[in-house]
């Protein structure tokens, strides 16, 4: 049920991410999508290229670099000096953008003085948002446009599991929207939020879709649009393949597994609070608009290969016994030191006497290993790629492995899982075969 019945209104959710807003021109572009009468809230990203350069000045400040730090920061703030004279025309609106960066980056330069810290570090982050929000919404203001700028950091807030605290987000965001009577279009953060300690945090990289899919579940909206650089999910990861195809329709686990095994398009988490409340994910492009893009719902189309994707930096852990699978007890003995450490497996396969495992989360390995040697002979295999092939193979089951596997034969396989789910065939590869492979899997299966 949509929580602003109150109103009549039913909000739309449109995110832009950082390349759609990564100039004066651009912002100005999206401000002209984004007027259309329609109510909506709109969630921005930081302009293309500041978090990377963020978490730069982050490195040096904790290097102790400051005077770098002080340049980086300074090299940053010339750049938004022109975006500010392009974005805004006239000297009120222009006044106004400047005293917006001085107080950003004079707060950033805060930071250089004194020893530097974790709460630090998340608010220095947390600035391109809050930025390239305010220019959004004053450059609405300067059109004469009736929006209201909701700030991320009142409503948006984690667990202490770093999981969305759902209840919170709806009562705050319902709160903030109610303080704008009359008003129909509103403009948000991505990618920020508040911790359990009400300490600014943020929701990891690329995690604005996420914003978007949690504000949509929030409101009740009718739809959640990610709008970005590229007309839409495409069938192959278009960095690594020349020849990759939009996708109409995807159903929401497609997408979440894609999303979770390496498509960039959509932050991994994105998809699940969409899902929960049916409310679909429109994928557009920005720069033609007039492109359909993809409609991810609760639907399936039987019996297809969609899409392929691939995630780097997965290791491999080979855990070997004498007698594995009749000696009952030791998978749980195995699975549990992986939750003492509180370690997600991706993959898993097994045999009688070893079994095989790949984490992408290497933080606690040395602790893993140490203790699953206490049981075991143990392996180590790191830069690996999981390559998940996508889709609904009902119809398709008595060839699918088959095909996968022909198209994959001249690249070495270091594991295969198939039967999880009717989804998803996933394949471990060495990294260096990884483009290779997805290649030939858009030949062979796409005959792309
Ligand atoms: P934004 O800044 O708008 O969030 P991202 O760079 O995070 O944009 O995501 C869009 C990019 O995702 C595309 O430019 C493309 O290079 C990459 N990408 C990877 N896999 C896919 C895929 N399967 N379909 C479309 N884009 C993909
Ligand atoms: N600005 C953040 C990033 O670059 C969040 C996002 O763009 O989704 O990761
Ligand atoms: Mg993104």
């Amino acid at each position: 049920m949509n929580i602003y019945n109150a109103y009549l209104l039913i909000m739309r959710v449109l995110k832009f991410g950082g390349t759609s807003v990564g100039s004066a021109e651009k912002i100005q572009h999206v401000a002209e999508i984004i007027n259309d009468g329609v109510p909506k809230i709109v969630v921005l990203s930081a302009m293309a290229g500041t978090t990377n350069f963020l978490e730069e000045i982050v490195k040096l400040l904790y290097k102790a670099k400051n005077d770098e730090a002080v340049a980086k920061i300074n090299e940053l703030k010339k750049q938004y000096e022109t975006v500010v004279n392009e974005l805004f025309i006239k000297v009120e609106f222009k006044k106004k953008g400047i005293e917006l960066i001085d107080h950003h980056f004079q707060y950033m330069h805060s930071f250089t003085l004194d020893s530097f810290t974790i709460y630090e570090e998340r608010a220095l982050l947390a600035q391109g948002e809050l930025i390239s929000s305010a220019f959004l919404h004053y450059h609405l203001q300067e059109a004469g446009v009736n929006s209201a700028l909701i700030p991320a950091l009142n409503f948006m807030r984690i667990d202490k599991s770093l999981e969305p605290d759902d209840f919170y987000i709806k009562q705050n965001l319902q709160r903030e929207i109610e303080q704008h009577k009359g008003v129909q279009l509103f403009v948000t953060q991505g990618y920020i939020c508040r911790n359990a300690y009400g300490e600014i945090d943020n929701l990891k990289r690329g995690g604005s879709d996420y914003s978007a899919s949690l504000i949509g579940a929030a409101a009740g909206s009718d739809e959640i649009q990610i709008w970005t650089d590229i007309s839409g999910f495409h069938n192959n990861d278009p960095r690594y393949v020349e020849k990759t195809v939009s996708l109409k329709e995807l159903s929401f686990d497609e997408a979440a597994e894609l999303a979770y095994f390496g498509a960039k398009i959509l932050h991994p988490s994105s998809v699940l609070p969409a899902k929960m409340a049916n409310i679909p994910v429109r994928l557009k492009n920005t720069m033609k608009p007039e492109d359909e893009g993809t409609i991810i719902k609760d639907t399936f189309v039987q019996g297809e290969i969609k899409a392929v994707a691939a995630k780097d930096g997965i290791t491999a852990i080979k855990i070997k016994s004498g007698r594995m699978l009749l000696a009952y007890g030791f998978l749980r003995q195995v699975f549990e030191i992986f939750e003492r450490y509180q370690t997600p497996i991706d993959m898993i396969t097994t045999s009688e006497i070893a079994v095989s495992v790949t984490i992408d989360d290497r933080k606690n390995l040395d602790d893993i290993l140490a203790d699953l040697r206490k049981y075991a002979n143990v392996e180590v295999d790191e830069n690996q790629s999981i390559i998940c092939i996508v889709g609904n193979f009902l119809a398709e089951e008595k060839g699918i492995v088959a095909k996968v596997m022909t198209a994959l034969k001249e690249v070495p396989i270091r594991m295969v899982s198939y039967g999880g789910s009717m989804h998803n065939i996933s394949v471990l590869v060495n990294t260096s075969e990884k483009i290779k492979a997805l290649k030939l899997l858009n030949e062979n299966l796409f005959n792309l």
